[in-house]
């Protein structure tokens, strides 16, 4: 009844709503059950005046950003989806080298942005296939980058629905952390809109670094098959792809879940893999180089829903 009061005013309020939403087509898994409702929201302030509604109504809710770090259970997601628009987001530039883009937006886009002002600090990010508030939320980086060195501040959402802002010292990143993630899942802050600062640059010197560092990709990664990208994180002092195929298991195949042939360190779909098969790989790799090798590997890719 809630949630359905919820889908009523989040349709007055010009939002997409999609009942029964497959979460496969939202993951760059291709993985998930159904969610209960996916509500696409154009703006920042509708997404405040939701994410009150959810408060007051009991109503429990996900957000999402591009779906390239989950695993969303076979069973979904019990509640409602929420996510901002990305055809929609917008950016800007407030001062000179200091921008401010909305949390929806892709990173992609931003570095576009970025590009096209010749500002440079982003091209880390270019290849990496979230969303502003995403990459946030994960403090995502690649190749020496991390979204720490270039965050000011967010401008968030709290679960009451009241809007607030974090400096960079309050969001805390650190290697694929944030302070966000302190929180009970259901109760972290919602970014809506990031202040990042970069520096003058040159426009050719940044576009020939994104072009090699996209064809590094290409090279490296597999990237014909659905992934979330780097199933676990560094662990100190290692990288996990190497001890991995250390343990011999490149290749290693659940179901449809397999451990890249290509780069150990990304598990992808080869097809109709299933949460549970993704579930399994994860314990089975965790558990095989805990053995082999004394380190145990902890996941980057958030589980989300009912598995
Ligand atoms: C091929 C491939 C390559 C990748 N390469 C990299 C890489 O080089 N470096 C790297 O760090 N990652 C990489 N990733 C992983 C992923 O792209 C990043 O973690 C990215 O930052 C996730 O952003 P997202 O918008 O997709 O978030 P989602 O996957 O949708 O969500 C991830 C978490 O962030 C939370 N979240 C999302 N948006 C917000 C918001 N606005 N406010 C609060 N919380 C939010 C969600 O609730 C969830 O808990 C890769 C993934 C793929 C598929």
């Amino acid at each position: 009844m809630a949630l359905n009061n919820l889908i009523n005013t989040a349709r007055e309020m010009g939002c997409t709503v999609a009942e029964q939403a497959s979460m496969a087509q939202v993951t760059t898994f291709r993985v998930g059950g159904p969610a209960d409702a996916l509500i696409t929201i154009p703006d920042a302030d509708t997404a405040a005046s939701l994410i009150a509604q959810c408060h007051q109504e009991g109503i429990p809710f996900f957000w999402l950003g591009n779906g390239s770090n989950l695993v969303v259970g076979d069973r979904g997601i019990r509640g409602a989806v929420l996510r901002l628009d990305p055809k929609v987001a917008s950016v800007t530039l407030t001062d000179d080298t200091t921008v401010y883009c909305d949390a929806g937006m892709t990173l992609q886009r931003l570095c576009l942005f970025a590009r096209e002002h010749s500002l440079t600090g982003l091209e880390f990010a270019y290849g990496i296939p979230g969303t502003v508030g995403g990459a946030v939320y994960m403090n995502a980086g690649a190749y020496g980058g991390e979204m720490a060195q270039v965050v000011v501040s967010a401008n968030c959402i709290a679960r009451d629905g009241k809007r607030f802002t974090l400096t960079s010292d309050q969001l805390a990143l650190s290697y694929r952390h944030s302070a966000l993630m302190d929180y009970p899942t259901d109760e972290n802050p919602i970014v809506v809109g990031v202040t990042l600062a970069l520096q003058t640059g040159d426009h050719d010197a940044i576009a020939s670094q994104m072009k090699e560092l996209i064809a590094k990709r290409q090279e490296k990664q597999p990237l014909e098959y659905p992934s979330a990208g780097s199933f676990f994180k560094r662990p100190t002092g290692y990288f996990a792809g190497a001890l991995i195929e250390q343990a011999g298991l490149k290749g290693y195949r659940v179901g449809d879940a397999q451990v890249s042939e290509k780069h150990a360190g990304f598990v992808v779909n080869r097809g109709n893999a299933t949460a549970h098969d993704l579930c399994h790989l994860c314990k089975d790799v965790q558990a095989i180089v805990e053995q082999k090798a004394g380190v145990k590997l902890e996941p980057e890719v958030r589980f989300v829903g009912e598995f």
